[in-house]
């Protein structure tokens, strides 16, 4: 059995295992030279999909037949569909041909790929992480589970270099977003009396457009300019061919100001040929405000945990290969910057989780040691992992029924949060409420997710049944209803117990009348396929008065 990390990123993916040392190790994409694949798909025609470079190297002059940045579609409520040569592909059949095209990489190098961890955004709602685990199974993965990417570059960091208890702050820069998160490690007690190193999330913050394609943005728009002005040319008179010439060549001049002090590129001005010298300085100027950006997101992160020292920043994704981000964080925590293999911490963290979770799932299944392939590391070396660390699962977002107060003068339709974000979980919470009316026939019981801290949030259902919050930014979902049918001559001061269980695979919702012993229950995993009801009648109030 072979057990693997998955980092399906925004604009580059990575996969990892751990080696017959424990250690872990990237499978390494030969065909693009690279230790990531371009999360790129380019349908070139009906019978040939390429992922990776040569589907980015096609962005430029093939636009409309490449796909980029599925991630920030992925279980998005708009479900958008792209459309190829008559065949149509929604965000999680993307997201599988790339998770395919790894699996082939591990494949074409002699390996099976059986169970695998996928890593998903700490701010990934349910809908998000549903999707992203159906595109694995989709690719012919079993997925063991998902795991949080700051927790897994944690995972990677402190099996280097193990510490006691510690609050991590991960900065990641990626190609398009930007995630701050603070973690904490702590040392907590085990079954067999012993202690294991605990990860929780206690914060989250940055910016989902914010990433390394702004850098090279800035870099296009530099070397337009030097361009112009060799040529005495405005820029209106560059040519299409000339803007794609620049747009090919800025990440790669991105990426060599990384190591080097200054670096050339050649462009075709309009058939003249062209040579721009860019000196790390320059870029640094040009993009400072992008920096200082990233660091404001810092500050507005950790001012969500009041009380806690930063004992490390952990610097992730491939953006903070840039020195200008490392001196820019040094600057704020000096002495506390860490900076390891940015680009593959998150698939190295996913690959040691899943090799800590086959260690469960042997013993639970079977209860005896499979054989060991090649290469692959031992069942002992496992077993360590596993007893070393555990890492808690966290509620990602808040949830509850949508319930009437019949308070005041007006009935207002509320969200009454029961669990909120960062609960253990399973996290279980039960409220009593009573039907609007006497004689009531059912409750069509609405259950939310949403990113509020705050008890009650007023959402009104429009026309459609979606909600929509006071406040945009608490990113109210409907998740779906539960529908409690009431037998004839109810009472309106009935009381309906109302329950709420969420795990890393769905939310619960259970409803039980107590008067007659009746339980309803559904399971939510996405809304896709729910029918709600758009009248605001058939709710349930919150007191009985
Ligand atoms: P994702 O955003 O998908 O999580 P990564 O963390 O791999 O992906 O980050 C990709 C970004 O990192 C891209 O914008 C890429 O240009 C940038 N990048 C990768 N290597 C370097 C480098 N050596 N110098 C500067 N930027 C880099
Ligand atoms: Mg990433």
């Amino acid at each position: 059995m072979s057990t693997y990390g998955i980092d399906l990123g925004t604009t580059y993916s990575c996969i990892a295992r751990l080696d017959s040392n424990g250690n872990p190790e990237v499978i390494r994409n030969n065909e693009d030279n690279s230790n990531t694949l371009a999360s790129v798909v380019f349908f070139e025609n009906e019978n040939n999909v390429i992922v990776g470079q040569v589907a980015k190297d096609n962005v430029e002059t093939d636009g409309d037949r490449v796909v980029q940045f599925v991630k920030r579609e992925i279980g998005k409520p708009d479900n958008r569909i792209y459309e190829f040569d008559g065949k149509t592909y929604t965000p999680v059949e993307i997201s599988a041909l790339i998770l395919t095209r790894l699996k082939n990489i591990v494949e074409s190098q002699g390996d099976t790929i059986d169970d695998v961890v996928i890593t998903v955004p700490a701010y990934f709602g349910l809908e998000e992480r549903s999707a992203t685990k159906q595109a694995g199974e989709l690719a012919g993965l079993n997925v063991l589970s998902l795991i949080n990417e700051p927790t897994a570059a944690a995972l990677s960091y402190c099996a280097r270099q193990f510490q006691e208890d510690r609050i991590i702050l991960v900065y990641d820069l990626g190609g398009g977003t930007f995630d701050v998160t603070v973690v904490k490690m702590s040392m907590t007690p085990n079954d067999e009396s012993g202690e294991v190193q605990k990860i929780t999330v206690l914060a989250t913050g940055g910016d989902d457009r914010l990433g390394g394609k702004d850098w090279d943005d800035r870099l296009f728009d530099y070397i337009l300019r030097a361009c112009c002005e060799e040529n005495g040319l405005s820029p209106e008179d560059i040519e299409a061919e000339t803007r794609q010439d620049i747009r090919g060549k800025v990440e790669e001049a991105k990426r060599k100001l990384s190591q080097k002090e200054k670096t050339k590129v050649r462009i075709d001005v309009n058939g003249s040929r062209t040579e721009i010298v860019i000196t790390r300085k320059d870029f640094e100027r040009m993009t400072a405000d992008k920096v200082a950006q990233t660091m404001n997101f810092v500050e507005s992160t950790l001012q969500k945990v009041s009380d806690v020292e930063i004992d490390t920043v952990l610097l992730v994704g491939g953006s903070t290969y840039m020195p200008m981000i490392k001196e820019a964080v040094e600057q704020r925590f000096p002495g506390k910057v860490q900076q390891h293999d940015p680009d593959q911490a998150v698939a190295k963290g996913a690959a040691i989780y899943a090799s800590m979770l086959g260690v469960a799932v042997e013993n639970t299944v079977d209860g005896e040691s499979s054989s060991t392939a090649d290469g692959e590391m031992s069942d002992d070396k496992r077993a360590e992992l596993a007893a070393k660390f555990t890492v808690e699962d966290q509620t990602p977002r808040s949830f509850g029924p949508g319930v009437v107060d019949t308070k005041g003068s007006k009935n207002k339709y509320i969200l009454e949060n029961f669990i909120k974000i960062g609960e253990k979980m399973p996290a279980i919470a039960t409220k009593t409420y009573y039907p609007i009316e006497d004689n009531q026939e059912r409750v069509r019981l609405r259950a939310f997710e949403n990113m509020s801290m705050d008890d009650a949030l007023i959402p009104c259902v429009n026309e459609e049944g979606e909600p929509q919050a006071t406040d945009p930014a608490h990113n109210v979902k409907l998740l779906g209803e539960l529908v409690v049918n009431l037998p004839p001559n109810t009472p309106k001061t009935t009381p309906i117990q109302v329950t709420f269980k969420v795990d890393a695979s769905g939310v619960h919702v259970e409803a039980i009348n107590t008067a007659t012993g009746d339980k309803f229950e559904t399971f939510l995993r996405t809304a896709s396929d729910i029918d709600i009801e758009k009248s605001a009648v058939h709710q349930l109030r919150i007191s009985s008065d």
